[in-house]
């Protein structure tokens, strides 16, 4: 496989020079790397999922299996896709609006369960698709198409969260660094446990923070991401502007982590559901036709 065995005729109806370009390359190029090597994953055993949003166009442009959910549930989707055959392998795309506000409960208590799935949050802080609304990641102040006198609501800071919800992996990238974030995406999915990579997405349209990111971003070293409190401190280094009286005012100069922030071995969810080791394939297969015949049998 190469990378442009992923890709599919539909045209593509992100503006240019989005964000999202970026990332969708950088999933490629993983894609193809995942196809090598020794123990390489089948196209067919990948499963993508996606919500609402510009981010969710992302299943449209890849040539693999894929579920187009509704607003705020990718997480249920990819948990349930999961736990039916855990020998898939499961990527959930979402936006900000999406995962960290709609399908926020979601996501904690994937975090919680550590299900084994790898979720991509295309953060460009703004509800985009919906033509500039504040979503829960924009900065106190911004002023969107819902608060042009500016959002009085400061920021979530949603590692810190999913950090206290249980997530046995967090990580944080920028559309801008396509390297970091192939590495970055290749350990979330090779992560066993719930993994999730917050992108800082740019957004040229509705909020173009790529000069303000990249005045700040650095890349964490001389970090230990298993040490909790070290996690813990390296997300709230920065808190996605919250009392900064805006991203892009240029009023402060925080620095913005990027890498593997947070990360420890736990079991998964489907290896506590079945302790002897989560059902091997040949085991789903047999469990999926058993299942099959008693509901034609059912039906007759
Ligand atoms: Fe990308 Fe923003 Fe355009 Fe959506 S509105 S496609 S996020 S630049």
């Amino acid at each position: 496989m190469t990378a442009h065995n992923f890709e599919t005729s539909v045209l593509n109806t992100w503006c240019p020079g989005c964000g999202n370009f970026p990332l969708l390359n950088t999933v490629k190029t993983v894609l193809q790397e995942l196809g090598e090597g020794e123990s390489p994953t089948r196209p067919e055993n990948l499963v993508l999922v996606a919500g609402i949003g510009c981010h969710g166009k992302i299943v449209d442009y890849l040539n693999l299996n894929s579920f187009y959910s509704i607003h705020g549930r990718v997480l249920p989707v990819a948990t349930g896709i999961k736990l039916a055959n855990p020998d898939l392998e499961v990527i959930g795309f979402a936006g900000d609006g999406d995962a960290y506000g709609e399908g926020l409960e979601h996501l904690i208590y994937a975090a919680k369960r550590n299900i084994d799935i790898t979720v991509i949050i295309h953060n460009n802080r703004v509800y985009s698709l919906t033509t500039g609304q504040f979503s829960p990641t924009s900065p106190l102040g911004f002023p969107g198409r819902s608060t042009p006198a500016g959002s009085p609501e400061p920021p979530l800071n949603p590692l810190e969260l999913l950090l206290a919800g249980g997530a046995t992996f967090l990580a944080r990238g920028f559309s801008s660094e396509p390297e970091q974030m192939k590495q970055i995406f290749r350990e979330a999915i090779d992560h066993r446990g719930f993994a999730l990579v917050d992108i800082l997405q740019v957004c040229v349209t509705f909020n173009n923070l790529h000069k303000y990111y990249a005045e700040r971003v650095y890349t964490v070293t001389d970090h230990d991401p298993a040490d909790y409190l070290q996690a813990l401190n390296k997300i709230k280094e920065w808190d996605y502007g919250a009392g900064t009286g805006g991203a892009g005012s240029g009023e402060e100069k925080e620095r913005i982590p990027l890498g593997i922030l947070y990360k420890r071995e736990a079991p998964t969810f489907d290896r506590r559901l079945s302790p002897g080791g989560g059902r091997s394939r040949a085991a789903t297969q047999e469990h999926r036709e058993a299942l099959i015949e008693k509901i034609l049998a059912n039906s007759k």
